[in-house]
């Protein structure tokens, strides 16, 4: 299945594969944006060093381009876990650092002239039940409870909310500044041919099969280098070792064909904000550059053994569900859906995102990101070149960095654990969209799934 976004960018030229055993001083595994934003910041850090990228299949083939285009702030890990174990300093410092890297992202994309549709519109979170408002609500006081102000997050009442977003029911919205929607293809490749241009060597078609300190192992022959990073995502369940270490969740997606001027007039977005509302069952849209939507969500299967298939990527319930929601959100859309696809995210069993490097082995890795890595993997590039290069920053600072997450549970209960809560979360959204869900079923999920 054709995704919008690699059905709308020129089709990219071909890389050429390891052409054998070859040399450098760091080798990173995965052209996505993790892999693609630590090359670039190594070599812009250090223009001498030698920096390979293999890549299984091609530049942009995972969750990187494919996703719902959100750069935004959010981070994947708990601010009161984080306080808990690093102090509330340490909290909203990554809080902060998620802010400015909009901004790095920003710098780096005018600088290098990557044409990705960037509009920094924001975030709109539509309280489309009652109960949704209070949900907004305790995420607004615990916003507030870190120091965080209208700058940062603002609540918009019905009519504020109904001027930027015409959706039906829209009883008000969560606001924050700090996001912007892009094209997450146009990305990954204007990234890409960046990482090149500061002297990054990228080869497609190089399967990783073995990582050892100093080495990794393709089908097309060996790397050695003092460092090996791992930005593998969802796909690292896959590597030898490491089958419990994350699990790749799956997230589906729809577009509509563009849509019509007189129903933009009524929808708005008007300055591209993204937007989800607050069911538990995630979903996310923005409105791209051509007037359409594109738009997705969770609730596709975990599949045993934590596999990774492309058809797994299709899932006609998931995406008749999507279109039901998305015609219900917006009833005057009069278009057809034109496009359907999807990918997985890759979720650490305490769902906190990490970064580190063991200068003892030589191995680095950084991901977790859930469905939040657009942003979050420009930082751990950053921080990554920081941490390989030996350099104490303000980034190698941060309290994500060195974190490591348990390992999931054997199978089978990892499958019946990941898919009993999917089914839960989502009966729990049915009963709350019919009005009809007990308080102690919604607790007993907050405490089964950690809120
Ligand atoms: C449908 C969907 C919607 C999403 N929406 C958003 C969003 O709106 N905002 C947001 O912040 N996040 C979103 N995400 C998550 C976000 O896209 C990811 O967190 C991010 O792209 C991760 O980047 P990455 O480089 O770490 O991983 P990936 O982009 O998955 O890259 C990993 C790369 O490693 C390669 N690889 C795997 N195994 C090997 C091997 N053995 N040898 C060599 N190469 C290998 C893969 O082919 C792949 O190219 C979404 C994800 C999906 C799937």
């Amino acid at each position: 299945m054709v995704s919008l976004w690699s059905a709308t960018i020129e089709p990219p030229t071909p890389r050429s594969a390891l052409p054998g055993d070859v040399d450098a001083d760091v080798v990173i595994i995965g052209a996505g944006y993790t892999g693609l934003w630590t090359a670039h910041s190594l070599r812009h850090a250090d223009p001498h060093l030698r920096v390979v990228v293999c890549e299984r299949e091609h530049v942009g083939f995972g969750a990187s381009g494919r996703n719902g285009g959100w750069c935004s702030a959010l981070f994947a890990g708990s601010r009161e876990r984080t306080a808990r174990a690093h102090g509330r300093e340490a909290a909203i410092e990554m809080q902060r650092a998620m802010f400015a890297t909009i901004d790095e992202i920003e710098r780096v994309v005018g600088e290098e002239g990557i044409d990705c549709d960037w509009t920094r519109g924001g975030t709109l979170e539509v309280a489309t039940l009652p109960v949704h408002r209070d949900r907004l609500a305790h995420e607004l006081a615990d916003h507030r409870a870190f120091g965080f102000g209208d700058d940062d997050y603002r609540w918009l009442d019905a009519d504020e909310a109904r001027a930027r977003i015409g959706c039906e029911p829209n009883l008000g919205a969560l606001y924050t500044p700090h996001c912007a929607a892009i094209h997450p293809a146009k990305l990954v490749h204007g990234l890409a041919d960046a990482a090149e241009r500061a002297g990054a060597v990228i080869y497609e078609r190089s399967p990783v099969v073995e990582i050892a300190p100093g080495r990794v192992r393709t089908t097309r022959g060996t790397v050695r280098a003092d460092v090996v990073v791992r930005a593998t995502e969802a796909f690292t369940a896959t590597l030898p070792g490491l089958r419990r270490a994350v699990v790749p969740v799956y997230s589906l997606m729809i577009a509509t064909e563009p849509l019509p001027a007189v129903f933009w007039a009524d929808a708005g977005l008007h300055a591209r904000e993204t937007f989800a509302d607050a069911r538990r069952l995630v979903i996310y849209g923005q409105r791209t550059t051509d007037g359409r939507f594109a738009f997705g969500g969770r609730g596709a299967p975990y599949h045993l053994g934590s596999r990774v298939r492309p058809q797994f990527d299709e899932d006609a319930d998931v995406f008749r569900a999507l279109e039901q929601t998305l015609r219900s959100l917006f009833p005057k859309i009069d278009g057809d859906i034109t496009h359907r696809w999807g990918g997985a995210v890759g979720v650490p069993r305490d769902w906190y995102s990490s970064v580190g490097f063991d200068r003892a082995t030589g191995l680095a890795w950084a991901g977790g990101y859930v469905g939040d890595g657009v942003s979050t993997t420009n930082l751990a590039g950053r921080t990554l070149a920081d941490l390989i290069l030996g350099q104490e920053s303000e980034l190698t600072l941060l309290p994500w960095v060195g974190h490591e997450s348990p390992p999931w549970e054997p199978e089978p209960l990892r499958w019946l654990g990941i898919n009993g809560a999917r089914t839960l979360v989502a009966s729990l959204d049915r009963a709350e969209t019919a009005g009809r869900a007990p308080k102690w079923r919604a607790r007993f999920a907050d405490r089964v799934l950690g809120g």
